[in-house]
């Protein structure tokens, strides 16, 4: 059945691409089940040589004519497009003997078609940086709880997690208006905002889990929407009835339309129209999950440095509360509402002692000082409400929203030399940065010590 599987299988692939690949991947597996675990490290490459050699030869190559389209070499197996190809020495992917772990995984854990797309863009190169993201993000198991009931202290409560923005490449990064890409030293160092925010929210969620808590995380999934679609996506499926919606109603005119519809992979786009929707519906998430306290996670940057791409020297934390309605700001009757729910839900003071609690943390646990009371950034001096030092009440879209209390963290600022430094790694699942999974632990630490208090 399963040879016969197989070769119908084989049959049905109709690019030449698609062949080698599939016996690449079927002599891979045969030498994992052969070998038990496969030690690149420890075995010599002329074994490794002499070993795949000898398997290419036993159950691969039926026609000599096969040798055109593959050469195994000290540094790896070359795959050709054509017998002429292999004469120029022109390979159409190598397979480099350092790699051959991710590639087994990219195989084991990605879809055909990511696969060969991988396979064809690799050419002579190593993995680039999204390859690997691509396949370690595919291969991520999270492990699981071991304690028992009796060990967990928030057994019965549930807590919301919302990792801010969606970014998990740069590209997007870039679009979002949330990336660190600084050239310091010589050295170029880049990283995503959403990419720290969802590795934290992971982290943190695994520890609530294991005290018992039950958890919702907004989003999971590098570059999606909150709805769960890619957001390349959203921008061809979406988008166009947004701006129609927007135009209709005169919030924009026929010019601004145009502009958004004809370039859409831009900043301004992804501000005025993909934001409020996104922020709706990671509210709706939250208050149809109906938890106990919401926690949002951001990475600050030094709005006082004068570049964007310079290293910032400060680093400062904070964490925000809602409240702090500004002039216009209950113009309609939706924001009216909101104000109200937050006046009567009896969540502002609750909300107040969990943004303490980690704010706190953020001090004691990370190390970085709360912003001092006197400062010079706008939006807070003009638009918060100062409550404690480090603690501010802020109308930002998602905290009104809520119907639970709510603590909105800036842990530091991503863009500090020492944080970038220390962030900069950090690979969303696969790899957290030390540096990461102590931001998940002081947000634990803040969490533990509010429901300690309010018992
Ligand atoms: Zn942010």
């Amino acid at each position: 059945m399963f040879a016969y599987h197989v070769v119908s299988r084989v049959q049905k692939m109709t690019s030449f691409f698609q062949k080698v690949l599939f016996f690449l991947s079927i002599f891979l597996f045969i030498n994992v089940l052969g070998v038990g675990s496969f030690a690149y490290a420890q075995t010599a490459v002329a074994d490794l040589q002499e070993k795949y050699e000898k398997l290419a030869k036993q159950y691969l190559v039926k026609h000599p004519s096969i040798h055109d389209f593959y050469t195994i070499t000290t540094k790896g197996i070359y795959m050709y497009a054509s017998a002429q190809d292999k004469k120029k020495n022109k390979a159409e992917c190598i397979i480099f003997w350092s790699e051959i772990d991710d590639f087994k995984k990219m195989i084991l854990h990605t879809d055909e078609v990511t696969q060969l797309k991988i396979y064809l863009e690799k050419k002579q190169q190593k993995f680039s940086w999204t390859h690997k993201k691509t396949i370690r993000v595919a291969a991520y198991q999270a492990p699981k709880s071991a304690k028992s009931p009796a060990e967990q202290p928030l057994l019965g409560k549930r807590i919301a997690i919302d990792p801010g923005h969606i970014a998990g490449d740069l590209e997007l990064a870039r679009i979002e208006g949330r990336i660190v890409d600084i050239t310091h030293e010589g050295r170029n160092y880049q990283f995503c905002e959403g990419d720290l925010t969802l590795t934290t929210a992971e982290l943190l969620a695994k520890k609530l889990e294991e005290e018992g808590a039950e958890v919702l995380i907004t989003r999971n999934k590098p570059n999606h929407t909150t709805s769960g679609i890619p957001y390349s996506q959203w921008v061809q499926q979406e988008l166009p009835a947004v701006v129609a919606e927007a135009y209709k109603n005169k919030l924009i005119s026929k010019k601004q339309k145009q502009t958004a519809l004809r370039n859409p992979m831009r900043y301004t786009v992804h501000e005025d129209f993909f934001l409020p929707i996104d922020l709706r519906e990671r509210m709706r998430k939250i208050n149809e999950f109906n938890p106990d306290i919401t926690v949002v996670i951001h990475f600050n940057a030094d709005a006082e440095k004068k570049q964007r791409e310079a290293v910032s020297y400060k680093n400062y934390s904070m964490t925000f509360v809602a409240g702090s309605f500004m002039k216009n700001e209950l113009s309609n009757s939706e924001e009216r509402l909101a104000f109200v729910k937050l006046l009567l839900l009896g969540n502002l003071e609750k909300s107040f002692q969990l943004a303490n609690h980690i704010q706190d943390q953020f001090v004691q646990h990370l190390g970085v000082p709360a912003i001092p009371t006197q400062n010079p950034l706008a939006y807070l001096n003009k638009a918060s409400i100062f409550v404690k030092k480090g603690v501010y009440a802020r109308n930002l879209g998602l905290c009104r929203l809520i119907n639970s209390p709510i603590a909105y963290g800036e842990s530091m600022y991503q863009d500090n030399i020492k944080e970038m430094k220390a962030l900069h790694t950090n690979h969303y699942p696969y790899a957290p940065a030390q540096r990461v999974q102590e931001v998940a632990e002081a947000y634990f630490k803040g969490i533990m010590q509010y429901f300690k208090e309010i018992q």
